[in-house]
C-alpha cells in the first residue's frame, strides 16, 4: 500500500483516494467477482450493476441518516451540470421564479450567473469585495416569495465554509456541498436539495449526487432537459440514461471505506484535527503564512494561504511550491483565480499526510525567519 501513498497529494479535486478503496478496484478492475469482466463493461441494466448502484445508496442512506421522504440520484453533469439543473427543476416552486443566492465565493457566484438564465436571482447580500467571510446572517434580506435559497457550504477556491446550516426562516434550502460532503455529519431534513460532485471526498469525477425531498419534484420547466429533470431520474432509478458506472461503483468502494472508518462523525474528528494542524502554523507563524479567510468562516477542506504576506511574495511561494514537491507533496497551488497556496485535506488525506506538511511549513518558517 505503501508504493500509493509515497506522493502525498493534497489536491482540490480530483483529489486524493482512499488507498484501499484503489487496491480494490484493480483487483477488481479486469474480473469483477469472477464475472470474467470489468464494471468498464457491463450494462448499466444488469443485476450486478443494480447491486453496485443499489449498494452505494444504501450506505449513502445509512452514512447520512437520510430520511425516506428524500430520493438519493446519482447522476452525469458534475457540480456545474446541477448549476442549471436546480434553476431548471425549482425556480417554478414558486409563481414569481424567483430565487436567492448567498454568495460567498466562486462555486456560488458561477451558479447564480447560471440561474439567471431561467428566472430572477436576488442576492441575499450585495457582492462582497472579497471572498473571506461569510456576512452575518442579521444583514441578509430573504425574499419570502422566492421558490429556494441557494448556498454552498464550502468554497472549494476561497476556503469559506460554513459551520452551521443557515436559518432561512422555512424555505426551501438548495445546498452544493461538493467539497464537504460527507466530511462532517449533516441534518439531511433541513434541506430540499442537496448536490455533491464526488472527486473530493466520495469518489471520482463523472458522478453527481443529488439528494431532493420528493414533494420538490415535478415542478420542472418545460424547457428543462429531461437527463435534468430529477422527477424523471428518480422515476428510473437514476437510469434514464446510461449513468457514469465505473465512477458509481468507486463512490459505492469509498462509502464502504468511510462506513468502516466511524463515519460522518469521525471524518469530522479528523478534519478539525488536520485543518487545525495547519491553521495553528498559520495563525503562529508571526505572519509568513497569512490566510486571507476570517477564523470562523474558515474552511476545514481547503486551506488557502499566501506567503510573505497578504498579497504573496512570488519568489517565496514558489519556493515553497518547489521544496513541497521535492518531498513528493503535490498540488498544493491556489487556484489560478486567486493563486498562493492551497491545501485541501479532504477525508481519504489522512493525519499523517497532513503531519509532514506541517513539518515541512515548520521547517520553511525556521529557515525563513531567522
Ligand atoms: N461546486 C464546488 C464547491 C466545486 O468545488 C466544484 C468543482 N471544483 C464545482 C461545484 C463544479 O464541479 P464540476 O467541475 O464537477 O462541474
Amino acid at each position: 500500500m505503501d508504493i500509493i501513498t509515497q506522493v502525498l497529494n493534497f489536491g482540490a479535486g480530483p483529489a486524493k483516494l482512499p488507498p484501499s478503496v484503489l487496491l480494490e478496484a484493480q483487483k477488481e478492475l479486469i474480473d469483477y467477482k469472477g464475472l470474467g469482466i470489468s464494471v468498464l463493461e457491463m450494462s448499466h441494466r444488469s443485476s450486478d450493476f443494480t447491486k453496485i448502484l443499489n449498494t452505494a445508496e444504501v450506505f449513502m442512506r445509512e452514512l447520512l441518516n437520510i430520511p425516506d421522504n428524500y430520493k438519493v440520484l446519482f447522476l452525469q453533469g458534475g457540480g456545474s451540470g446541477q448549476f442549471s439543473a436546480v434553476p431548471l427543476n425549482l425556480i417554478g416552486l414558486k409563481e414569481a421564479k424567483s430565487a436567492d443566492y448567498i454568495i460567498t465565493g466562486a462555486w456560488s457566484a458561477k451558479a447564480a450567473k447560471e440561474a439567471e438564465k431561467y428566472g430572477k436571482v436576488k442576492l441575499v447580500y450585495p457582492k462582497l469585495a472579497s471572498y473571506t467571510e461569510i456576512p452575518d446572517p442579521s444583514s441578509w434580506n430573504l425574499d419570502p416569495e422566492a421558490s429556494y435559497v441557494y448556498y454552498c457550504a464550502n468554497e472549494t477556491v476561497h476556503g469559506v465554509e460554513f459551520q452551521d446550516i443557515p436559518d432561512v426562516n422555512g424555505a426551501v434550502l438548495v445546498c452544493d456541498m461538493s467539497s464537504n460532503f460527507l466530511s462532517r455529519p449533516v441534518d439531511i431534513s433541513k434541506f430540499g436539495l442537496i448536490f455533491a460532485g464526488a472527486q473530493k471526498n466520495i469518489g471520482c469525477a463523472g458522478v453527481t449526487v443529488v439528494i431532493v425531498r420528493e414533494d420538490l419534484m415535478g415542478f420542472a420547466l418545460k424547457e428543462c432537459p429531461t437527463i435534468l429533470d430529477y422527477k424523471i431520474q428518480a422515476g428510473n432509478g437514476s437510469l434514464y440514461n446510461t449513468p457514469p458506472c465505473f465512477s458509481i461503483y468507486i463512490t459505492g468502494l469509498v462509502l464502504e471505506w468511510i462506513k468502516n472508518n466511524g463515519g460522518a462523525k469521525c471524518m469530522e474528528k479528523l478534519s478539525i484535527m488536520k485543518s487545525e494542524m495547519i491553521y495553528n502554523i498559520i495563525d503562529e507563524s508571526s505572519g509568513l503564512f497569512v490566510c486571507p479567510v476570517e477564523k470562523k468562516s474558515r474552511s476545514r477542506m481547503n486551506i488557502p494561504f499566501r506567503i510573505g504576506s497578504i498579497t504573496g511574495d512570488g519568489a517565496l511561494e514558489r519556493e515553497f511550491l518547489a521544496k513541497a514537491a521535492a518531498l513528493g507533496m503535490m498540488s498544493l497551488k491556489g487556484h489560478r483565480s486567486v493563486g498562493g497556496i492551497r491545501a485541501s485535506l479532504y477525508n481519504a488525506v489522512t493525519v499523517d499526510d497532513v503531519e509532514k506538511l506541517a513539518d515541512f511549513m515548520r521547517h520553511f518558517k525556521e529557515t525563513h525567519q531567522s
